[in-house]
């Protein structure tokens, strides 16, 4: 499999079009969460692009002949909780044989450092292709605490989807694990003193689920 680069922004003009009416806020909950399935379907075909394929024998209803399929290593999807859900969706319209993790982290407010609440994950992690998703690539501890929990558990070879991050994010996730390449739509100005990314998006979480 072809390895991509440390970070690859996905400049297509479809998945910037469908960003932009994310970012609007006037965006409806309902728009929110087609429009974020529908893009990262369009960024699960970018993440995958260097799957190794094999030659196999087929026949269609007119004759047999060699086609091209996936090899080798299969996906295991990790959705950081909760608003990786959001973008979990379209993955899945792309690759429905995937399997599935979850992993749900807070931050304490005492030591501020990520702790995990929830996890569970497919048994044969270590043999599959790892791609963690949360929309917003914000400070990089969650998403830096989250690959190491997934490495903890066996995974091997893991890839990082989000929709937007930030300099100071990329940083923290890439300086704990340079191994872990990160596939973005955008790269945003900054954080704020909330811990927003601007100009960014808002809440994904609040966005996707209308919980403000
Ligand atoms: N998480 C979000 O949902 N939005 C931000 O801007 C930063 C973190």
């Amino acid at each position: 499999m072809s390895e991509p680069p440390a970070l690859t922004v996905l400049d297509h003009p479809l998945i910037q079009h469908k960003l932009a009416l994310l970012r609007a806020k006037e965006t409806a909950v309902a728009d929110f969460r087609r429009i974020a399935r529908e893009i990262s379907l369009l960024m699960c075909y970018e993440v995958t692009r260097g799957l190794p394929l094999e030659t196999v024998q087929i026949e269609t209803p007119l004759e047999p002949m060699e086609a091209r399929m996936i090899s080798g290593k299969k996906l295991c999807f990790v959705s950081i909780l909760r608003a990786g859900n959001g973008i979990l969706e379209g993955m899945l319209d792309a690759v429905p044989s995937a399997r599935v993790g979850h992993i749900g982290l807070y931050r304490d407010p005492r030591t501020l450092q990520p702790v995990e609440y929830y996890l569970k994950l497919p048994d044969d992690i270590g043999e599959r292709l790892v791609i963690v998703v949360d929309p917003m690539l914000a400070t990089g501890h969650s998403a830096a605490a989250a690959v190491a929990r997934l490495k903890q558990a066996g995974a091997t070879q893991i890839r990082f989807v989000c929709l937007i991050a930030v300099p100071e994010g990329l940083r923290t996730l890439t300086e704990a694990h340079p191994d872990v390449p990160v596939f973005t739509c955008a790269v945003d100005r900054c954080l704020d003193d909330h811990g927003y990314i601007r100009p960014g998006l808002g809440d994904a979480g609040d966005r996707l689920f209308g919980t403000k």
